[in-house]
């Protein structure tokens, strides 16, 4: 059934019974956010800022940085914009950093690690955030966390960057929010710990379907095998939402799951506070959540959560979604 969206455009993602949901927007460059701007997304939920550091000869300068990072915080005024420290290995290389073969990339060098390991790239990308949170709303997240170690260490990193900005009297948000993705089942499991870490939790679908069932996110051959909503990926991500709102915090998710439309009456039921969609299914979201009470969402889930298999799983919300009108 094909329906004209657009006059949803300037209205509120909220419930039939009036519960207010963010949805943001995924980016990795201006492009994207002016897209994301045109469908009316509510703050940027990820900014992947690896599309910064790609297809160029040298790593960009913390001016190159703040320069990007100041542009998107300042045209999303005081919209809420959420900043991924660098993302790359994995299925992502950059031809100067001279990665070296692994036998297992997704399993390797990748991400938070790489940060970790060349502390120059991590100084340089946070003190350009830190000092582009100014000019708007910024938070900080951080990709492919396993330990509350790497947490702590990261947030050392920020206190020292802020007592020097400090001292040359540079202005920054002094209250920038820090969080984590939640994208390993690792960091799934140990998240009430986390969580007292972190101000939010952002998951990440992509990565925690992969690493959960342990299928390569891009690999055809095991495609079939690779589905968000098996129960166990569901369960952890009921869980982690769950931690997060016990511990007074929120979670939101960027990973592609957001952006189902099967999967938005569950992660409502969950009680998902932020869906960053990809800019083109914010309308297909919002047009759901208007369509549904927070009461039935969270009704149907419990159902949902019960079940052993995908096929069950998909069946019940299949059936409930017809009703919708
Ligand atoms: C994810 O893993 O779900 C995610 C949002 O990160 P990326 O797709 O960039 O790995
Ligand atoms: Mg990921």
């Amino acid at each position: 059934k094909k329906q004209n969206l657009n006059k949803i455009k300037h209205l509120s993602p909220i419930t039939l019974d009036n519960h207010k949901i963010e949805i943001s927007a995924n980016i990795g460059n201006i492009n994207d956010l002016n897209y994301a701007q045109k469908y009316g997304a509510q703050s940027i939920g990820l900014y992947r800022t690896e599309f910064l550091f790609m297809e160029r000869t040298k790593l960009p300068s913390e001016d190159e940085q703040f320069v990007s990072y100041k542009t998107i915080a300042q045209k999303m005024k005081n919209q809420s914009v959420t900043i991924r420290t660098l993302d790359i290995g994995g299925d992502k290389k950059i031809p100067y950093m001279h990665f070296k073969k692994e036998e297992n990339p997704f399993l390797g060098w990748r991400a938070i690690r790489i940060s970790l390991d060349k502390k120059e790239i991590l100084y340089t990308q946070l003190r350009a955030i830190l000092r582009a949170s100014q000019f708007g709303r910024l938070r900080i997240l951080f990709p492919m966390i396993i330990s509350i170690e790497e947490i702590q260490t990261l947030k050392e990193e920020i206190k020292q960057i802020k007592q020097d900005l400090n001292k040359k009297r540079i202005l920054f948000d002094s209250n920038i929010p820090i969080g984590i993705m939640i994208e390993t089942p690792s960091s799934a499991i140990i998240a009430e710990h986390l969580i007292k870490e972190v101000d939010f939790f952002s998951i990440g679908t992509n990565d925690l379907t992969q690493y959960t069932l342990a299928v390569d996110r891009g690999n055809q051959l095991v495609s079939k095998l690779y589905n968000p909503f098996h129960p166990s990926v569901l369960s952890l991500i009921h869980k982690v939402i769950q931690i997060s709102h016990k511990n007074g915090k929120w979670t939101g998710m960027c990973g592609e799951l957001a952006s189902n439309e099967l999967a938005t009456i569950l992660l409502l039921g969950m009680g998902l506070d932020e869906f960053s969609t990809n800019p083109s299914s914010i309308l297909k979201i919002k047009n759901i959540i208007r369509k549904v009470t927070l009461y039935d969402a969270k009704r149907i889930t419990q159902q949902v959560l019960k079940q052993k298999n995908i096929y069950n799983i998909m069946k019940l919300i299949q059936q409930f979604m017809m009703l919708l009108k």
